[in-house]
């Protein structure tokens, strides 16, 4: 029963967004909400350290606070809420991707000047795909931006998801008044500070709002609104919860404004953890035994500290601290003493954890990507995690060739942890390396120096495309250097597309060979 009740509070997600769209700032003042932080200051400047590995750690440095940069979890409410990072910029890797598969929902951040930019649609993709619920949060309605109905069009067109705005926006920048808050019946007034004022909609006719309810924005707005309501979808918690729908809400996280509104309803709409599907079937996270999978591995980079931290979602169960587990894939037990978990305030020990939360525990170079730890005897493994498809790729040698072996063995334990993707180039066996983002590329350099004592001569091959062949309409004469023939690790064929160009020339000589896009939604 006590599981449960633990499991409806959590509320796990994370912000997608592209670089500058204000991911930064909405999180800070989460963690206002969450008293991790007495008050919020604007976040400036980024990243320093070439390593450097998240925004949070910009957070972290500037107001002096102790953040861990993975995951932020704060009670709130009667909720506990666990904030995943998904690192962009040039941190951008395959873990950004990954934190997406140990979360229950998102929020997409979209700058209302700019709407949908790359690395939003990406992220966006596979929360799509594994059937995420999004929310959405249309930021900088302090600034002159893109027409609302606008924005709302071009995410139901790109994305292809049905919107719903929660909240209407009267006027934007200098002329912003404030949102008609559908959800709760209420106007949202903005005073251009931090105090808003919320009427209900009943109380509008009051003569002492005729400041507000007189000005022509406010009318044209509500001549918006009704529109809305006649013509508009729907709204459908189901749906939302599918991931067919995205209510959409307004504002702005600088003023800030909105912010509360938004995130008081998406806490109480975002679904708690659910079951999670494994080689035995569904798996409840109210189920008494322990179980979860490991998402990501971090390696220390400093050559002093060696040890690696893996971060594992709950997924069922309780986790206490010094607990015996057992690793599905070798069925070994393990003692879990040395735990942490992720608190805003400090990398506290973790003494019990439940469905939905995240811990780090420490590796001692055991576990891979993807593993599934179980309470008592392991009996099935979570579901793999999808592998994403590398956008930029580059050939890798080794500077001295008398260190092949080493050489080899790095580049399998790097792949085989998920550090990156290994191809073999079919006409001359190259290796080749494919990443999501450069960082990948840096780290893996860096690691075969350091663990494998290897030096690596990287040569770039662009960002290519990659689509997988069928074994019996390959010929290897159709493919020439701008279509790289090459096979993944399990064998399975690939051609890597210098670009859009030469993947529709490709498609137009050679009809009925199929190219699949491993990443296409449906
Ligand atoms: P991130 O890269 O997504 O984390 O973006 P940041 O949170 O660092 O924000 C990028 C820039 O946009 C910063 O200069 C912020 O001050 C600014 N910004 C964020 N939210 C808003 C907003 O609501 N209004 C305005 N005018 N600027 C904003």
């Amino acid at each position: 029963m006590k599981i449960n009740e633990e499991v409806q509070k959590r509320k796990t997600f994370a912000i997608i967004s592209h670089p500058d769209a204000g991911k930064t700032t909405l999180t800070e003042k989460l963690l206002v909400f969450g008293n991790l932080i007495r008050s919020a200051g604007t976040v400036k400047g980024k990243k320093s350290g070439k390593f450097a590995t998240s925004d949070w750690m910009e957070i972290e440095k500037q107001r002096g606070i102790s953040v861990t940069s993975s995951v932020m979890n704060f009670p709130y409410k009667d909720y506990q809420v666990n904030i995943l990072d998904t690192p962009g910029h040039e941190d951008f890797s395959e873990d950004t991707y990954r934190t997406l598969t140990a979360v229950d929902s998102v929020v997409m951040i979209i700058d209302a000047t700019k709407g949908i930019e790359a690395q939003t649609l990406k992220l966006f993709k596979v929360c799509r795909m594994r059937g995420i619920p999004i929310f959405t949060f249309i930021n900088k309605l302090d600034r002159e931006g893109r027409e609302p109905l606008e924005l709302l069009e071009e995410i139901e067109q790109v994305l292809d998801i049905e919107t719903y705005p929660m909240n209407w926006p009267a006027g934007m920048g200098k002329r912003f008044l404030g949102i008609f808050d559908r959800h709760n019946e209420q106007f949202v007034r903005f005073n251009g500070n931090e105090e808003e004022t919320y009427i209900p909609y009943s109380e509008l006719d009051d003569p002492a709002y005729a400041d507000l309810t007189g000005q022509s924005t406010f009318e044209d707005t509500k001549g918006e609104l009704e529109l809305l309501e006649e013509a508009g979808d729907q709204f459908s918690l189901d749906r939302v919860l599918a991931g067919e729908q995205t209510p959409v809400f307004f504002g702005s996280a600088l003023a800030p404004f909105g912010v509360q509104t938004f995130f008081d309803t998406f806490v109480s709409m975002a679904p708690a953890p659910g079951g999670r599907r494994t080689t035995e079937g569904v798996v409840s996270p109210d189920k008494e035994e322990f179980s979860g999978f490991i998402f990501k591995i971090q390696a220390n980079m400093n050559p002093a500290h060696r040890d690696r931290i893996a971060f594992l979602r709950v997924c069922s169960g309780k986790f206490e601290r010094g607990m015996s587990v057992q690793l599905a894939r070798s069925a070994k037990p393990i003692k879990l003493s040395q735990s942490q978990q992720f608190v805003a305030s400090s990398r506290d020990t973790v003494e019990e954890a439940f469905a939905g939360d995240i811990i780090g525990i420490y590796d001692p170079n055991i576990y891979r990507i993807g593993d599934t730890l179980v309470e008592g005897k392991a009996n099935f493994e979570f579901d793999e995690l999808p592998q994403f498809p590398p956008e930029v790729f580059k050939k890798v040698s080794a500077k001295n060739v008398m260190k092949a072996k080493q050489f080899r063995k790095g580049i399998e334990q790097l792949v085989q942890e998920g550090a990156i993707q290994l191809f073999r180039g079919k006409r001359d066996d190259s290796f080749i390396l494919g990443a999501v983002g450069e960082l990948q590329y840096e780290v893996f350099e860096y690691r075969m120096k350091n663990e494998y004592n290897v030096e690596v001569v990287l040569e770039s091959m662009g960002e290519r495309i990659p689509r997988w062949l069928k074994a019996e309409q390959v010929d290897e004469r159709l493919f020439d250097e701008r279509s790289l023939l090459a096979q993944d690790r399990e064998g399975e064929y690939l051609a890597l597309f210098k670009n859009d160009f030469a993947l529709r020339w490709f498609t137009d000589k050679n009809p009925k060979v199929d190219l699949i896009d491993l990443f296409e939604v449906n």
